[in-house]
């Protein structure tokens, strides 16, 4: 068949981490890629996600560094928060980076079609413009990559002070009481950002506990430092509603009777797929009672040659995993040899302070897995760079799998919480991913003095011997 100008090897719709990352690879390997987006290309992680929310950290981070400068021996007095110029600063950021995604795209010829695709019969999508008017375009091979929006809770609509991560992101001044309905990652990452600018938060979560599945070494620390912020931590209780007030604030009722009082509410109660506008009909891509896209391994859908990645699969929702599903099924259109994402290895980091970063199982996740496992824990604060930096608290915790020795062998999890863990993650994603053992990565030096040091001090006390106990 002759090409024409609506046909092209690859089709992509959602232009969020999974669908960029998608066209920009598959366009470095000479693919002929369009890609479609109804909003702006970065998806949730550059415009709503991932990339705002870890700037208002950073002001947090800014504001706790001022407040601890007489420590350094520096009068700085206190610290004021112009939160106009935090939301300033972070749009200029989110602005530079989508201006960069489109930059990448037209300079490898990535076609960008600015409207909602809809997936029919015969790989064929309608995109259809916001002035209404439709464009029919072919891929030979088709990505969706339509990704996520906020699940809402009954009884709190979105409006005044109710948020999603949505409008908090938008917000203009820093809120003097806060809820948090939910105590995962997101919710964990906005508590501890506000409470550090200021508000008085209070987390609100169903679960017995705050980031349930997190390593129990683990949540211990950031419940304690937490609290040392003045976060209220409410755990094993429900929402049943809330009352606005005059004053723009609202009353949340919760768990027996309880009432709190507070001026935003930030409902955090985790992210459903947004297969709502991708057609399909005609088509056999399945949607689960869940709303996810169905998938094999290979994120193949029922349909030949049209793959389904990023959050609207039933895999973990973090922005790499996207990556790396897009590089696994661009490599699958040009007929490379792949394996599976090993969904139980990814790399894991909650940005909140202190910082969380994991891979691999947990102890008991190690244990329930059937491992029998050695465990090695060392705290930061006898860490030398920590004591610099002035912040000591947290963990590296390295499970390893016994072996018929009784020694410890491959290490399955490495999980860590404390200063910059996000950024020092790196070589425990490695070993766990690279199936080494304890033995094999105690040979590697750490630079000195360093953070990074206290993993290499975790591995080194796990071959029975090491410097620090
Ligand atoms: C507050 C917050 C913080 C987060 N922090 C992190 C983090 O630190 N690290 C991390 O890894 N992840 C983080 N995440 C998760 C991360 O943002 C998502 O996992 C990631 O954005 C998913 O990428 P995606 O491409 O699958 O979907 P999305 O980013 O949701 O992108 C999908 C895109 O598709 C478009 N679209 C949808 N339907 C259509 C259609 N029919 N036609 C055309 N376009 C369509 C949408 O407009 C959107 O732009 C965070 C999320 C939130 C909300």
């Amino acid at each position: 068949m002759i090409p024409t100008a609506d046909q092209f090897d690859l089709v992509i719709i959602g232009g969020g981490p999974g669908g960029y990352s998608a066209a920009l690879y598959a366009a470095s390997a000479g693919v002929e890629v369009a890609l479609v987006e109804f909003d702006a290309l970065g998806g949730t992680c550059l415009n709503r996600g991932c990339i705002p929310a870890k700037a208002f950290l950073e002001t947090a981070a800014v504001h706790r560094h001022v407040a601890h400068a007489a420590d350094f021996g520096i009068d700085a007095g206190s610290p004021a928060v112009n939160f106009a110029v935090t939301q300033e600063r972070k749009n200029k950021i989110v602005a530079g980076l989508v201006g960069g995604i489109g930059a990448m795209c037209k300079g490898r010829k990535v076609e960008v079609f600015n409207g909602t695709g809809s997936l029919g019969a015969d790989h064929v999508v309608t995109v259809t413009a916001p002035d209404g008017s439709t464009t029919q375009i072919t891929g030979t091979d088709v990505i969706l990559a339509a990704g996520s929006v906020p699940r809402l809770i009954p009884g709190f609509e979105r409006g005044g002070p109710i948020l999603t991560s949505d409008e908090v992101l938008d917000l203009d001044h820093v809120p003097a009481r806060m809820a948090v309905i939910g105590g995962g990652a997101i919710g964990c990452e906005f508590a501890s950002a506000f409470a550090d600018l200021g508000s008085k938060v209070t987390i609100l979560e169903g679960l017995p506990k705050i980031l349930p599945g997190l390593d129990n070494d683990l949540a211990n620390v950031v419940v304690r430092s937490f609290k040392r912020k003045q976060i209220d931590i409410r755990t094993g209780v429900m929402v049943n509603g809330h009352t606005p007030n005059d004053a723009g604030g609202t009353t949340v009722h919760f768990g027996d009777g309880e009432d709190l009082e507070v001026d935003a509410v930030v409902v955090s109660v985790g992210r459903r797929p947004y297969a709502d506008k991708l057609g399909l009909d005609g088509t056999g891509v399945k949607v689960d009672e869940r709303g996810f896209v169905v998938v094999d391994e290979l994120c193949r859908t029922g349909e030949d040659g049209v793959y389904a990645i990023g959050d609207l699969i039933n895999t973990p929702q973090l922005a790499h995993v996207g990556y790396a599903e897009a590089i696994l099924a661009v490599k699958q259109t040009l007929g490379e040899r792949v394996v599976p994402v090993m969904y139980d290895r990814v790399p894991w980091a909650i940005y909140s302070d202190p910082e969380v970063a994991w891979a691999g199982p947990d102890e008991a996740a190690a244990k329930a897995a059937g491992y029998d496992v050695v465990v090695s824990k060392h705290p930061f604060k006898f860490n030398s760079r920590a004591q610099i930096l002035g912040t000591t608290e947290g963990l590296c915790k390295v499970i390893a799998e016994k072996g018929p020795d009784g020694r410890a062998g491959r290490v399955l999890g490495v999980h860590m919480v404390g200063p910059w863990v996000t950024e020092q993650l790196s070589g425990g994603y490695l070993a766990v991913n690279w199936e080494a053992t304890v033995d094999e990565i105690a040979e590697f030096i750490q630079p000195h003095p360093s953070l990074t040091e206290l993993f290499g001090e975790t591995v080194l006390s796990l071959t029975g011997r090491n410097f620090n106990g």
